[in-house]
């Protein structure tokens, strides 16, 4: 473990505002060519202290065409929620990620990773975060208009059950974007 590591697996900078307690969930490396922004751990990852350790992650697995020893290995894939902590749960679901977190770690993680890597946004907050001129759009016009970011990134729907709904409403997602998502996956995954 690095330095940077170290330093994220004992903050406790918003510790007062998280009712399950500070547990960072994150995983990169200096050559993890392909960078996941998620959302937040939920309660299961925040037990089990595994990134997207549950049935998002297989929908994301899934889409991405990556296999579990692929997606875990540092060495490849760097996975960066904007809060790394479970903020807990609200009214309608999981509170947002702790909007201290991101200006806190994000840029030093970014400055580890290889410059020539691919970002896949999942989600409304990374996207509102890396895609400040994209936020006025709904979330799907946002993903309708994915072309408009390659070739460095790729915006994705939050893969939870909800998504499967939102599917079915827009065919265009597994027909295009979900192949052309796996083909610049192993592109970049193989250095090309
Ligand atoms: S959410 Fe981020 S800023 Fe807050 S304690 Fe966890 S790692 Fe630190």
């Amino acid at each position: 473990m690095n330095e940077l590591q170290r330093e994220i697996a004992v903050c406790r900078h918003c510790a007062d505002h998280l009712p399950h307690g500070p547990r960072p969930v994150v995983q990169f490396s200096a050559t993890a060519r392909l960078l996941i922004i998620g959302q937040a751990p939920g309660s299961k990852v925040h037990e089990s202290g595994v990134p997207w350790d549950d049935a998002s992650g297989e929908r994301l697995r899934e889409w991405t065409g990556l296999d579990a020893a692929q997606f875990y290995d540092p060495a490849q894939v760097a996975l960066m929620p904007m809060g790394f902590c479970y903020p807990g749960k609200g009214e309608s679901g999981d509170l947002p990620p702790r909007r201290e977190c991101a200006p806190l770690w994000h840029e030093r993680v970014l400055e580890v990773l290889p410059a020539e890597r691919l970002t896949l946004l999942v989600g409304t907050y990374a996207q509102a975060h890396y895609l400040p001129g994209a936020r006025k759009l709904s979330m799907t016009a946002r993903i309708e208009r994915w072309r408009d970011f390659l070739p460095g990134m790729i915006p994705l729907p939050h893969p939870s059950w909800r998504s499967t709904l939102w599917m079915r409403k827009n065919p265009w997602f597994e027909a295009e974007l979900v192949p052309a998502l796996r083909e610049a996956v192993a592109r970049r995954l193989a250095g090309r």
